[in-house]
């Protein structure tokens, strides 16, 4: 989680907010559920989970970007990765 550049404008905070708010409001709709049913079940209060991710993405586009960081994220070099002293996979072994 460290190891990730991030981006600390308004819009990108926002937008890292959309899966726990998801999250926490799938968790109360189903508690909701479990704790009232009726029409407070949650074949009812799904329709929420739609309004809160509009909202977020709402708030997230209305938000500034100044200081967005729009850069490529320096990953590591895959080729670099995959080889190993074990499975060396050179194309030149003199088989
Ligand atoms: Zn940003």
């Amino acid at each position: 989680m460290s190891d990730r550049v991030r981006c600390n404008c308004r819009r990108c905070i926002i937008r890292s907010l959309m899966g726990p708010a998801i999250i926490i409001t799938v968790g109360v709709l189903f508690l909701l559920d479990q704790v009232r049913g009726g029409y407070l079940s949650f074949g009812n209060t799904f329709p929420v989970i739609l309004i809160v991710i509009g909202a977020i993405s709402l708030a997230s586009n209305l938000a500034s970007t100044e200081g967005h960081i729009n850069g490529p994220v320096p990953a590591a070099p895959p080729v670099a990765a995959a080889s190993s002293p074990q499975n060396p996979q050179g194309p030149v072994q003199g088989q």
